[in-house]
């Protein structure tokens, strides 16, 4: 079978470390067959960020690389574009300034504000509530017709669960999570399979079992999978784990894009 991994930073992301070669180097002697660079832009931060520059090199890197390594690995072309929903016209015009193979949407600062949701001191809030206007606020960018797939649906469970070990109840939030699941199938997008979580504390994908059973209930088909890799060690980590996860919650196949459009590769 393929080994992809469809989520993968480079140092043109501002916490990402190595060059696209590097990435590319490690993942070939990782066995790898398929890899999607997929570095941050976040809307918010567009400007004071450099995105508008670091998004130029970044896809320059990836052709680059593209070709350099044409003999041993595939590689893909993807962005990681935070809060589009912001700003829908001014994303669209951000994914379409290249040829992308993937858009993957994400929300890391909800509304566009400050804190990031790793910083957010979650002892200090209602959990359910933040989680539910944090799922409804994915609903809008779900809606967006300019992203593929949504990353990792359940991100802040890394410090809710993860550092600060609050046992979160689902079932409290069905229906917010029943309405955003509805409305990515509605839409034929994908829901990532974020594999980081096996890595740090949380210690499970995002989203988890509950959330990628209740997506294949519904009439879920299409799901990514990848590392979220900042460093070419966790590169392709956890990959196989989170395909095993797809194919236990009901899926028979997981979806790479290629050029905008769903190749599905068979597990069963
Ligand atoms: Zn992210
Ligand atoms: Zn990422």
């Amino acid at each position: 079978m393929l080994y992809f991994d469809s989520h993968i930073h480079t140092d043109n992301s501002p916490d990402g470390r190595f060059s696209a070669s590097q990435m590319c180097e490690a993942a070939v002697k990782k066995g790898l067959d398929l890899i999607t660079f997929c570095d941050h832009c976040e809307i918010d931060e567009f400007y004071s960020d450099n995105y508008d520059t670091r998004t130029v090199k970044a896809f320059a890197d990836y052709c680059d690389a593209k070709e350099r390594f044409s003999d041993s690995l595939t590689v893909l072309s993807g962005i990681e574009i935070g809060q589009p929903d912001i700003d829908k016209s001014f994303a669209y015009k951000i994914v379409s300034a290249h040829k992308y193979d993937y858009v993957l949407a994400s929300l890391h600062h909800p509304h566009g504000k400050m804190p990031d949701i790793k910083d957010i001191e979650y002892d200090k809030i209602d959990v359910y509530r933040f989680m539910e206007d944090y799922f409804s606020e994915l609903y809008e960018m779900a809606k967006w017709d300019g992203c593929d797939a949504l990353a990792h649906l359940t991100c802040p469970m890394r410090r809710i669960q993860g550092k600060y070990q609050i046992n979160f109840d689902y079932s409290v939030i069905q229906e917010a999570t029943d309405e955003l699941l509805a409305e990515i199938i509605r839409q034929k997008k994908a829901v990532e399979i974020n594999t980081s979580g096996l890595r740090q504390a949380v210690g499970r994908t995002m989203p988890d079992e509950n959330i990628l059973i209740r997506y294949r209930q519904l009439g879920g088909k299409y799901v990514t999978v990848g590392s979220d890799a900042h460093s070419t060690d966790d590169i392709g980590a956890g990959i196989k784990e989170g395909i095993e996860k797809a194919r236990k919650c009901g899926f028979g196949q997981i979806t790479v894009f290629i050029n905008r459009e769903k190749k599905l590769i068979d597990i069963t």
